[in-house]
């Protein structure tokens, strides 16, 4: 039987889905993904500014990328793969959203229960005493600072070597041992712990399922691996379900 349809039947038995979702989804809206062909900024990969280390050696450097990215968001728009992931959550139960992604394009789709696992790149905290921060920013006026302990304002998503926010972490956990069907799109399945979460959802009895333009750690352990773009796959899948 044909892939998709294989999926289409699954879902349509399925009353709890979890969905797992990395930058590969946002990729047809124009941004880019960190380990795609068009991941540097300027001489950078993103893992050398996307630390804490980077921000307290050269934190306007840190600055400028991200507000290069935000540029970037503020203009896109959620691309098929979110509007597919819509009709997903309408169909099903149970739907968790769990993404990777710190775009805020899942949540402008309307995508309802959506857990952000590694933050959102609009809002902002304090780098020392972790408290939000709502203030508007303008570099050109210097690096911002916490009204309340002076520390350096800082974009409030997950860097490398950081812990998740514990609750986001805990609750994608919980989906991921409850569903029956587990959906991996777009991501390359190796930055922990996300990267898990298919795992922990397989040992729990789940149908794995990946999709992916390219294969990925994961793939060889999926129950099904879908090679291709989220954008058609998912399109697909959710004209099929309608
Ligand atoms: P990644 O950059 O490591 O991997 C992207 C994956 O998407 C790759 O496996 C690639 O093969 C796949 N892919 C690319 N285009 C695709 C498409 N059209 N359809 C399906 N798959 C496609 O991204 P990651 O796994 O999400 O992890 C990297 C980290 O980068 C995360 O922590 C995330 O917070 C951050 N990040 C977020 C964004 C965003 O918010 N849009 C963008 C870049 C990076
Ligand atoms: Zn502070």
């Amino acid at each position: 039987m044909n892939q998709i349809l294989t999926l289409v039947n699954r879902l349509r038995h399925s009353d709890n889905l979890a969905v797992l979702t990395g930058a590969g989804v946002s990729a047809a809206s124009g941004v880019p993904t960190f380990r795609g062909q068009n991941g540097l900024w300027k001489k950078y990969r993103p893992e050398e500014l996307a630390n804490p280390q980077a921000f307290r050696t050269h934190p306007e450097v840190v600055w400028e990328w991200y507000s290069w990215r935000r540029q970037l968001i503020r203009q896109v728009h959620p691309n098929a793969a979110h509007y597919a992931l819509v009709e997903l959550e309408k169909m099903v139960s149970t739907f968790t959203l769990m993404t990777q992604n710190v775009d805020n394009l899942h949540q402008l789709s309307g995508s309802i229960n959506v857990i952000e696992l590694h933050g959102n790149i609009m809002k902002n905290k304090c780098f020392s005493c972790n408290q939000p921060s709502t203030e508007d920013i303008h570099l050109g006026s210097g690096l911002p600072r916490c009204k309340l302990c002076d520390g350096l304002i800082r974009p409030d998503v997950v860097w490398f070597g950081e812990s998740l926010p514990m609750e986001a972490l805990k609750k994608a956990q919980l989906a991921a041992m409850e569903c029956d069907v587990f959906l991996a799109v777009g991501t390359s399945a190796v930055v922990e712990p996300a990267a898990s979460l298919p795992y922990l959802a397989k040992a729990n009895g789940a149908y794995l399922v990946e999709i992916n333009t390219e294969e990925t750690p994961l793939s060889s352990k999926t129950d099904l691996f879908l090679a291709g773009a989220a954008e058609q796959i998912l399109f697909e899948l959710s004209e099929h379900i309608k």
